[in-house]
């Protein structure tokens, strides 16, 4: 069995360090850091040093000892150690965030776009874009700056870069999955920096365990209700990408053979069902509001909005269009928590905008379908934060990315890898 080199795993150990004291909400002292970490005071020490003289870490201040020795010094993540942008693609809009390496947010910009685009021309725009974002900002910022995250919708294959599938881009999915787009490299070529990309659920989900409402929860399953239906789930406290980090892709569950055609390529996924488009196509056939069957996807938000006032004012038959699609989402939510179990599900997106007139359906079908021990032991929140929060989540990426910077790490954790892939064969008996 190939053995960790100790470089590799001195690396790791710096890597649980530094994690332990940007997932506290508090500064730590050395000894809770060993607490947390696991690692023997004289290591967390000799870590601790390292991260302190390259500035990552930064001493904040001391306590009083609990044994009522010498002053505890506590010690926090250092926020302008490095600096990263996170961008959030969305179909019809572009949120772009400028964070510290405490994850801390310092501003923010929008641009409208029109998706699909090409991925040479989305290239261009978000090098454009970001540049143009960058120049109000101090040379500090510019000379610290260490990555860029980029979120967006569809199958990403973050460990290496590339665009399975997303509607944001002009790609043609083929059945042998060979359309894959190398964004990651196209865009750190582009802007000098690392560049990374993830599935936009992922990012969020990745967002509310560090720095949001899942913070030091176990098990949480974030649903995304936008122009698409996403998920991303936080699996013993780690964010789970799955194999090519495809997992989580129960959106296109499909839902009825031979059913719709969904942008994805195959036909009776359930987000043709419950997405934006969707909810609008049906209104429009219903002759409840204007517009054709393949509405704009800038327009589409809109005429959401229209058709949610429409079953506010007491159309009954607007109303049951989202009844239904509460029902659909409530059923899809309780058979994954049968699945996965998480503690807590996150519903957030702009769908929620619409959400007063789905949600009593959608806890009632998520409650039938739920095994009995589930019931009333999870929670669900209903709730949107706004595109700023993805596109923190994007920043959150590099900011993993930066902690974990040895191979060994992406091989012993989250990421999907194949263990061997390096000749490595942790916790796996050799064969040989
Ligand atoms: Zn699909």
């Amino acid at each position: 069995m190939a053995r960790l080199q100790s470089r590799q795993i001195s690396q790791l150990h710096l890597y649980q360090v530094l994690h332990a004291v940007r997932l506290s909400a508090d500064p730590l002292s050395q000894a809770q850091i060993g607490d947390v970490t696991g690692l023997s005071q004289a290591a967390v020490s000799s870590l601790m040093r390292r991260l302190l003289e390259g500035g990552a870490l930064i001493e904040v201040g001391a306590r009083p000892s609990l044994a009522g020795g010498r002053r505890e010094r506590e010690f926090a993540i250092n926020p302008s150690h490095a600096w990263v942008v996170g961008v959030k693609v969305a179909l019809h809009q572009i949120t772009i965030a400028l964070s510290d390496f405490a994850g801390g947010v310092h501003s923010t910009a929008k641009l409208p776009i029109n998706a699909p685009l090409t991925a040479a021309a989305l290239v261009r725009l978000l090098t454009r874009e970001i540049n143009k974002f960058l120049k109000t900002e101090a040379d500090s910022v510019r000379q610290g700056l260490a990555g860029v995250g980029v979120a967006m919708p569809g199958f990403i294959d973050s460990m290496h870069g590339e665009v399975l599938w997303s509607p944001v881009l002009k790609l043609v999915a083929k059945s042998n999955g060979a359309a894959a787009e190398p964004l990651s490299a196209s865009l750190t070529e582009a802007l000098s920096v690392p560049v990374f990309i993830e599935n936009d659920a992922n990012m969020l989900a990745l967002a509310e365990q560090w720095f949001g409402q899942a913070a030091r929860t176990a098990n949480v399953a974030v649903i995304t209700l936008e122009h698409g239906l996403g998920l991303g789930l936080v699996i013993n406290g780690e964010l789970y990408r799955g194999h090519l980090g495809m997992a989580a892709e129960l959106a296109h569950l499909q839902i009825e053979v031979d059913g719709r055609d969904c942008p994805c390529g195959k036909q009776g996924c359930l987000e043709t069902y419950v997405s934006h488009q969707a909810v609008v196509r049906q209104g429009v056939q219903a002759g409840l509001i204007k517009g054709s069957d393949a509405v704009k996807f800038g327009e589409v938000l809109t005429a959401l909005k229209a058709l949610a006032n429409l079953a506010r004012s007491g159309n009954a038959k607007a109303r049951k269009i989202f009844e239904d699609q509460g029902r659909l989402l409530g059923q899809w939510t309780g058979n994954m928590v049968n699945l996965l179990a998480p503690q807590l599900v996150l519903l957030d997106g702009d769908g929620t905008i619409a959400a007063d007139l789905y949600e009593p359906a959608l806890r009632k079908a998520m409650t039938q379908a739920l095994t009995l021990p589930h019931r009333n032991r999870v929670q669900l929140v209903v709730r949107h934060q706004g595109d700023e929060v993805w596109a923190r989540g994007a920043a959150s990426l590099v900011l993993q990315r930066l902690d974990e910077s040895a191979a060994v790490v992406q091989a012993v954790s989250r990421h999907g890898v194949d263990l061997n892939t390096d000749g490595l064969s942790i916790g796996r008996p050799s064969s040989a």
